[in-house]
């Protein structure tokens, strides 16, 4: 501890069991701080707690049990910090300064958008192989039942078309990483053609997507993608995301900066939805290779549902096929 010869410090002590005032000095010898005044009492420098400063307020010195110093002369009480040594700590620093404050929301922002772009994604991965099968059971089931109610109607496929779609695409050997519980799911759609994976492992297909595509390998194509995304959770990692992002977001920001909060699912999803996409394009292409069915039938899938004016296909603005991807489908068969 530094000698120190700073002045006397004015301030109000407040004994923390009565409203009483107490008009007293301050100073710091060897370690010790002793009031003198109206109140007097000595206490070691390390057993005092320094109220963080925040600008123009009053600053605060307490005692372990309770009483306290409400500093009058802050200049004086500055003095007297920096001759004991007594460092704000950086939150504190950075509070004082505006600039700072700026920075440091900056680097708050950063810090979430790398998180949700590269922690998250992660952690969600873990979560949601974590999760117990009748969690996935329940969360497909009832988002079937609301399509079911609002969306959908049964099947108009004949029986036998829909028995020998699945047998198809069951009697395909699982690629090397596996095949997850799946069943499928015909339905006829008021919003077209289209093919999805639930968490429950419902794979939905809508009677418009059978028809479109009106070729069987094509559809095992989609169906193969479809598992792929399955196999990876995509979805129930997508919903884990969501919901961390939400509370998240909540609880750093509380309402004000919803703005900002927003920022990083938009981010997200540039990058995440075009690699869930070529994740589950990966899978179908093992699983075409596994069974020796030429990859070109797999671009070929991609190129016809490309063709279609965009407006005629919700698919594809839930799965954009690309040309980046039939070009990757088509490296992997030359491979
Ligand atoms: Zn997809």
């Amino acid at each position: 501890m530094q000698n120190t010869q700073a002045r006397a410090v004015r301030a109000f002590y407040f004994d923390g069991k009565t409203s009483y005032r107490y008009t007293v000095e301050l100073t710091v010898a060897a370690g010790i701080a002793s009031i003198s005044g109206e109140a007097q009492r000595q206490a070691p420098l390390e057993e005092l707690r320094v109220s963080e400063r925040v600008s123009s307020a009053t600053r605060k010195v307490t005692f372990a049990d309770g009483a306290y110093l409400e500093i009058i002369d802050l200049d004086a009480f500055a003095e007297l910090l920096a001759s004991t040594g007594h460092a704000d700590s950086l939150v504190v620093r950075m509070q004082q300064s505006w600039r700072s404050v700026g920075q440091a929301a900056g680097a708050l922002v950063l810090i979430l958008v790398l998180g949700y772009l590269y922690l998250l994604p992660a952690a969600s991965g873990w979560i949601a192989n974590a999760l117990p099968e009748s969690v996935e059971r329940k969360i497909g089931g009832s988002t079937l039942d609301f399509l079911d109610e609002r969306v959908f109607s049964a099947s108009t496929l004949p029986p036998s078309q829909q028995a020998s779609i699945d047998s198809r695409f069951r009697a395909l050997e699982p690629p090397r990483q596996g095949a997850p519980r799946f069943q499928i799911i015909f339905r006829k759609s008021k919003i077209g053609p289209n093919a999805f994976a639930l968490p429950s492992g419902d794979i939905v297909v809508t009677d418009e997507l059978v028809r479109l595509l009106d070729d069987d390998d094509a559809l095992m194509g989609v169906l193969a993608h479809e598992l792929g995304h399955l196999h990876q959770r995509h979805l129930m990692r997508r919903l884990i995301q969501v919901s961390a992002v939400g509370a998240t977001a909540t609880l750093l920001f509380g309402d004000v900066s919803a703005l900002v909060a927003s920022i990083p699912p938009l981010l997200l999803d540039l990058k995440y939805s075009r690699d869930i996409e070529l994740e589950a394009d990966d899978y179908a292409i093992a699983m075409f290779k596994t069974n020796g069915i030429s990859l070109t039938r797999l671009a070929l899938t991609f190129e016809k549902l490309d063709s279609l004016p965009a407006a005629f296909s919700p698919y594809l603005s839930t799965h954009p096929p690309s040309q980046e991807r039939i070009d990757r489908i088509l490296k992997a068969q030359a491979e």
